[in-house]
């Protein structure tokens, strides 16, 4: 925390956002004791906010601020898809084994049996693999439309989960293919659960275009900026179509970041990603109840940040690049409107231009970009 600070210490705005963050991320904390001791006194019930609380402590912060006959349903959704993934990322899961597991994984959503032990690369993980039948009792309290809504999602995930697990991503209609697997369908289900849950009504869910980009610009983001990270997990995400352009292997931009070539790739996946924010926009024009409008709209803010960091930095090629926690917290905080959220858009699509100078690779095609992503501001402000 200490440090935190110090990086915002000439940020008083950033300082007074990290410190109400804090306060809330403690009234919304877990339990200390590990998620198995847990397992063996909770309800059920407890146990999925607790097992939400230790597998991703940002997201159960903003799960739990959304509306009561909301939270439980995006709750079930979340630990059901981080179990699935659970499944997909254990790469010593024999694959005779994984492959029908992640095609039938939805139908478990109904079997109190059903649960599996030692898969998982993280212990949270494992206990909550091992706890399935709380999940699953949970998933049984939620209304109808919410629980066809998470079984059907899960189906479609857990096919293209399976179809991805022996192919590489060699296209770009590969790579958006796949972020829709894993992503887009989290947008689209989301929005499902929204209407389901009766706070937004049927124009939303029938917006499965915007859905789905506001699925594909996160999970874009995160594959930039990991990188390096996924280069030495030997898992690959970038398209082949744009790397295979500025080199013959992947790594060859990790042994020499700072070059033309490198950058110039960094950069066309970047201005990639950005071509879904006009989507974005507009799926936010139709929400409409406030806490699930800034619960839509934080990490849509979060990644246009990050990818201003990313932009022509080579550090990203070689290393971890992250959103310095104070301005994360600034964006968190005060993202609370349509207007404010332009205004960061705006912020960001800014700084990115400033990077494109002369001699910056790529540029070009950047700047068209960001003026393709300026006139739908000004259509919907
Ligand atoms: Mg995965």
């Amino acid at each position: 925390m200490l440090l935190t600070l110090y990086k915002s210490a000439l940020r008083p705005i950033e300082i007074k956002a990290l410190l109400k963050l804090k306060i809330k991320g403690k009234a919304y904390a877990p339990p200390k004791e590990s998620l198995n001791e847990l397992a063996q006194k909770l309800d059920d019930k407890a146990f999925c906010y607790a097992a939400l609380g230790k597998v991703s402590r940002s997201f159960s912060v903003v799960i739990q601020q959304l509306p009561e006959n909301l939270k439980d349903a995006v709750c079930v959704f979340y630990l059901v898809l981080r179990a699935l993934d659970t499944i997909e990322d254990d790469m010593q899961f024999p694959l005779e084994d994984k492959l029908p597991l992640l095609e039938t994984f939805h139908t478990k959503t109904y079997d109190e049996k059903f649960s599996l032990s030692g898969i998982g690369d993280q212990d949270d993980y494992r206990v909550l693999l091992e706890n399935y039948p709380k999940v699953v009792r949970m998933f049984k309290t939620l209304n109808k439309d919410s629980q066809k809504t998470i079984v059907d999602i899960t189906a479609q995930m857990g096919k293209g989960m399976a179809e991805f697990a022996e192919k590489e991503i060699d296209t770009l209609n590969d790579f958006d293919l796949y972020c829709h697997y894993v992503a887009g369908l989290v947008g689209i289900g989301l929005s499902g659960l929204f209407v389901a849950s009766r706070l937004e009504t049927l124009p939303l869910k029938d917006r499965n275009g915007t859905s789905n980009a506001m699925g594909l610009f996160l999970q874009k983001t995160n594959i930039i900026r990991d990188y390096h990270e996924d280069l030495y997990a030997d898992r690959t995400f970038w398209p082949k179509e744009v790397w295979g352009q500025y080199a013959d292997n992947l790594d060859d931009f990790a042994k020499d970041p700072e070059s033309e070539v490198s950058r110039a790739c960094l950069n066309h996946m970047v201005t990639d990603a950005l071509q879904h924010i006009p989507d974005c926009l507009e799926y936010l024009k139709y929400v409409k109840d406030e806490q699930v409008f800034r619960f839509s709209a934080i990490p849509q803010i979060m990644a246009i940040a990050t990818l201003c960091k990313l932009y022509n930095n080579p550090k990203v090629l070689k290393g971890v690049v992250k959103v310095r926690k104070g301005l994360a917290a600034k964006l968190m905080i005060y993202a609370v409107s349509r207007d404010a959220v332009y205004k960061y858009f705006e912020k960001g699509l800014r700084k990115i231009e400033k990077k494109c100078k002369n001699g910056t690779p790529h540029a070009e095609q950047t700047k068209k970009q960001i003026a393709v992503i300026r006139l739908k501001i000004q259509e919907l402000s």
